[in-house]
This record gives structure tokens, sequence and C-alpha cells, in this order.
């Protein structure tokens, strides 16, 4: 019977074991030693892949939590865009409030002062260019409305005024403009009119008055009186306005309820 080489050297004897055609003296241990051996590895194996497993976990939770924390983030933008999508429609909203409030009168809706006399100088710009642009500009003015407000008190005024403007404004023509030019006095822009059609469209603005919807029966039917003139060509606004209040005058002069060219 052949000899395992010494102990402490594993390998040869396993080798000499695998050469020898019968089991050499000695296998039965170098066997025992090569399985420990071998159990050894393995523990060292499951060690070292509990290990790998555990740092592939915290790997994965790692890049989890990075995931959630970059959600979280996307949500917060989403959030703050939200916002400032608001925040841009209220200032939108503010600077359309605010244009309005420039440009209308709270108590009828009807353009105010300031917007007729950009209008008017448009017009009298454009006039001054096109031989055809001429317009007619008239002032309406309430009749005795301070008895009104005496009388019935500054609400039902109030009330008539809005009533006065609503009947004006319906009398008008889609490219007219009327306009609060100030307490109870009302202005208007007709383009395209001349000294034959301002007569009747007077006339037209003072039945449109009598005709308005009556806010309490025991106030009088309101009536206005009319003055109007044509925007002579390369003329000031101011001097067109002035004719038309001065043929306002002779309306009231003439006893009221009536309209008056100059
Ligand atoms: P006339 O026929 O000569 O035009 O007489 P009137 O009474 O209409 O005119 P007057 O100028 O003497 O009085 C106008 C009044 O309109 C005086 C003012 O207190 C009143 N008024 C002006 N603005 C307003 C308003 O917004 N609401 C009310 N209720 N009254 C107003
Ligand atoms: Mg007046
Ligand atoms: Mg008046």
């Amino acid at each position: 019977m052949t000899q395992c080489p010494p102990e402490d050297s594993l390998e040869p004897r396993i080798e000499a074991i695998l050469a020898a055609d019968a089991p050499p003296e000695g296998w039965k241990k170098a066997l025992e030693t090569l399985f420990e051996r071998y159990l050894d590895q393995q523990r060292l194996l499951d060690r070292l892949t509990h290990i790998a497993d555990r740092f592939q976990a915290a790997e994965r939770e790692r890049s989890q939590g990075y995931l959630a924390n970059y959600e979280k983030k996307v949500r917060q933008l989403e959030k703050i865009v939200r916002i400032s999508d608001q925040y841009q429609t209220m200032l939108h909203q503010l600077k359309e409030r605010l244009e309005h409030a420039s440009n209308y009168d709270s108590l009828t809706g009807l353009p105010n002062r300031r917007y007729m006399t950009m209008r008017l100088e448009e017009a009298a710009s454009r006039a001054t260019r096109k031989p055809d642009g001429g317009f007619a500009v008239m002032i309406a003015d309430i009749d005795h409305f301070k008895e009104v407000n005496d009388n019935f008190g500054h609400a039902a005024g109030d009330q008539l005024l809005q009533a006065v403007a609503r009947a004006l404004e319906l009398s008008l023509r889609e490219y007219d403009l009327c306009a609060r030019w100030g307490g109870e006095e009302f202005l208007f822009l007709f383009p395209a009119c001349d000294a034959t059609s301002a007569p009747v469209v007077a006339e037209r603005l003072r039945q449109s008055v009598i005709g308005a919807q009556r806010i309490r029966d025991e106030i009088p039917a309101p009536t206005v009186s009319i003055g109007f003139t044509i925007h002579r060509p390369g003329e000031p606004v101011d001097t067109t306005l002035l004719r038309a209040d001065q043929a306002l005058y002779k309306a009231k002069d003439a006893g009221r309820n009536c309209a008056v060219g100059e």
C-alpha cells in the first residue's frame, strides 16, 4: 500500500489519493481535512453572499430614497409653477380691472371722460388726414336733475342717471360712442355724421330719453337738452367741444327738452 504525503500539505495528498489505484494510507484523514476546508469555504461564501445581499439592499434603499426625494422636489416645483400661474392670472385680471376702472364710469358703466377725450383726439387727427373722416359731437344734459336729487334723494338720482344712460346707449349704432362726461352730462361722438344727419341723430337721442324706463311713478320722466356740432377739419377738439357747449346753453335757454346745433 502506498503512503499519503505528510499531513501539512493537503493538495499533494489528495493528488496522491486520486493517482493511486487503491486508497493509500491516511486517505480518510486527508478527505476529512479536505471536507472541513470545503465546509469552511462554504461558510465563508455564505457570509460573503450575505454581506453582498445586504450591500445590494442598502443600495436599493438608497436609490429609492433618491427617487422619492426627486419626486418630492418635482411635486414642490409643480406647486410653485401652479402658484406662479395663479399669480400671473391674478395680476392680469387686476391689470384689466384697473384699465377698465380708469376708462369707465362705475355708476353707469359708460366710458368716462378720460376715454372719450382720447377717442375725440383720435377722431380729430383722423379727420385732418382723411377728407371723409368728419364727425359730430353732441352733449346731452338731463333737465332739472337737481330736483330729482332734492325731492327723491341722491339714490333716486343715481338710478335715474343709470336709466338715462341705458336709454341713450340703446339708441346708438355700432360705431357711435357715448360717455359720461360729468355729473348728469353725456357726450357723444358720431363718426361719419354731417350737418344734415346730426339734427336727426340728436332728435333720436332726445326721444330715447323720454322713453327711458321709469324708476318710480312719482318721479317725472326725464328729459334732456342737447347741443350738437360738426367737427371742422384741422380744429382742436376743445374748439368743437366749446361750440357743442354753447349749443347746449341755447337749448337750455330755449326751454329745455330740445336739441340745438351750432
Ligand atoms: P338744468 O336743467 O339747468 O340742467 O338743471 P339741473 O338741475 O339738471 O342742473 P344742475 O347743474 O343745477 O344740477 C346738477 C346736479 O346733478 C347737481 C349734482 O349734485 C347732481 N349730480 C352730479 N353728479 C351726480 C351723481 O353721480 N349722482 C347724483 N345723484 N347726482 C349727481
Ligand atoms: Mg349739467
Ligand atoms: Mg342738468
